[in-house]
């Protein structure tokens, strides 16, 4: 049997037909029958338009029903789909649409003027469609006219191949140009079987979809939570201060974001102690998060807490922090410090950490070298990039360019990437090290350490820093804080402060962007 995407549908339309399964952007509940229904009059709708097996769909749109009935009614064709990270400038959708060679684009209609600029001079796409709920509301003939010319009866299925491409997504561009990540129906459905798994996910729960899922598919939560038949909660915006509420009005069970955003959620916590859902039992980070954090969630407000890890090219999710019985002496302090890193490797990956040499580094929590990540989450490769996907995969271990430490239970923990690893006096600075402490500062909203040159040292580390509202800080402050806190060759030698950090749609912060904001400190 080939592993194909369209199981999980199926699977749920199958067993759990009358259940909630989508809540829309506007509150309104819908059947996994109903939303079966519009998956099949999507497709014949892509048929209309000249859609095949092997062609691509590109879709500009936050979470809302469209954008999830997107991925099935795509894969029913035997075409790919590529979701557009939302807050991208007119020229890179113009970039990412031509290079994909995307025949369809649908588009959210509050989206519609990013991609204005460049309707003209686009390459391949051939029809543009306009995701709204009424003309009045879009004020042009959108989607849902358009989906009702088309019949509702089972679209008969393209013959789709596991190792066809079912996803190709774009790199959130951290480090530099955005590339192509092809990931095939095998890699998305081992991927979900693998984390459904992790996450304990069954057809009690439902998700409050704050993962984004033109990001590499949301965690391909919309893959096992369907396969499931969990309900899923959507909604256009993310409002760290609105999740608990939204949480507690659905009687949500998970949570997946970026910390950025879970910040904003213990932030909002404090302040005002709201009643927090009940059923609420998981909430997982794609970060490491201190460690009081972690205590914090657990502890104090009761959810279990993970960290994640992973990149798109590995469908993402490589590493959990769950906690393996053997470390059952992990107690206090300890047992927090082990949840606030990578993890483990998941079921049916392999993680190992390896020196430039390739030999693996000694298990014991302390030795830095490169992780590589083997197993079916591995893309295929990147789209039109040979060269690249030969650097990036050998033997079928994917590099992934982040550095980390394992511990003799295996046990993950990121300490920086490679790019941004500072060194200083031939000492390797962890970014992410000396970014941590600041955390712990009660005035510090959030920080960012990144290396400046330095005409002795080779690198110096310079700390970039939001300061909580109403609080006041001094450059001398900031650097005597994490002077009590660390090693004194690890410390900020030079302090900015800012409004906010630059951060991709995942709400990751963009440390080449960073180094704009230092200006004459260079
Ligand atoms: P680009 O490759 O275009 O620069 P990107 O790497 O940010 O973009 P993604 O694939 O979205 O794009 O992000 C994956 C990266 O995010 C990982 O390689 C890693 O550096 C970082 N990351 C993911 N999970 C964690 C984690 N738990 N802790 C620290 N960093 C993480
Ligand atoms: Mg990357």
């Amino acid at each position: 049997m080939e592993l194909v995407l369209t199981d999980f549908l199926d699977r749920a339309v199958a067993l759990y037909g009358k259940k909630q399964a989508i809540i829309d952007q506007d509150g309104i509940a819908h059947t996994y029958e109903e939303v079966n229904t519009r998956v099949q009059r999507l497709s014949h709708g892509l048929e209309s338009l000249g859609v095949t097996h092997g062609d691509r769909v590109a879709y500009l749109a936050p979470n809302t029903l469209e954008m999830f009935e997107g991925f099935y009614g795509v894969f029913q064709t035997g075409a790919t789909m590529v979701s557009l990270n939302t807050r991208l400038k007119p020229e890179d959708y113009r970039y990412i649409l031509d290079h994909s060679g995307s025949k369809v684009l649908f588009v959210d209609y509050e989206l519609v003027p990013l991609i204005e600029p460049i309707i003209e001079q686009l390459e391949t796409v051939e029809h543009i469609i306009v995701h709204g709920r009424t003309e009045e509301e879009n004020g042009m003939s959108g989607y849902e006219t358009w989906l009702k010319r088309f019949p509702e009866s089972p679209f008969p299925r393209a013959d789709v191949k596991e190792n066809d491409t079912a996803t190709l997504l774009y790199t959130s561009g951290t480090t530099g140009n955005p590339k192509g990540v092809m990931l095939t129906h095998r890699n998305n459905y081992l991927h979900a079987l693998s984390i459904q798994h992790h996450l304990r996910v069954s057809d009690r729960d439902t998700l409050i979809h704050i993962l984004p899922m033109f990001h590499v598919n949301g965690w391909g939560s919309p893959f096992y939570y369907t396969a499931n038949g969990a309900t899923q909660v959507m909604q256009k915006k993310v409002i760290p201060e609105e999740i608990l509420e939204k949480a507690e009005k659905y009687n949500a069970t998970v949570m997946h974001m970026a910390p950025t955003v879970l910040n904003g959620v213990i932030s909002k916590y404090h302040e005002t102690k709201p009643k927090v859902p009940e059923n609420m039992r998981l909430v997982i980070a794609g970060s490491a998060p201190p460690k009081a954090f972690v205590k914090e969630i657990e502890e104090e407000i009761g959810w279990e807490f993970y960290q994640v890890y992973g990149m798109t090219e590995s469908s993402p999710l490589s590493t959990a922090s769950y906690i393996s019985t053997e470390e059952d002496d992990l107690q206090g302090d300890e047992y927090y410090e082990a949840k606030a890193k990578a993890g483990l490797e998941v079921i049916g990956t392999k993680v190992r950490v390896v020196d430039e040499t390739g030999e693996e580094v000694k298990k014991d929590g302390t030795e830095v070298g490169e992780i590589i990540v083997k197993g079916p989450g591995v893309m295929k490769g990147y789209w039109r990039n040979e060269e690249e996907t030969n650097r990036t995969i050998q033997n079928g271990w994917l590099y992934t360019g982040d550095m980390g430490t394992i511990d003799r239970h295996g046990r993950v923990a990121i300490t920086d990437r490679k790019k941004d690893i500072i060194i200083s006096g031939g000492e390797n600075i962890s970014s992410i090290e000396v970014e941590s402490v600041f955390y712990d500062h009660p005035d510090i909203q959030e920080a960012a350490v990144i290396a400046l040159p330095h005409e002795k040292w080779g690198e110096t580390p310079h700390a970039i820093i939001v300061l909580k509202e109403g609080t006041s800080l001094s450059e001398d402050d900031v650097i005597h804080f994490s002077r009590e806190k660390l090693a004194h060759f690890k410390c900020p030698t030079s302090v900015t402060f800012v409004e906010e950090l630059p951060k991709t749609a995942s709400g990751k912060i963009q440390k080449v962007k960073l180094r704009n904001l230092v200006g004459d400190k260079q």
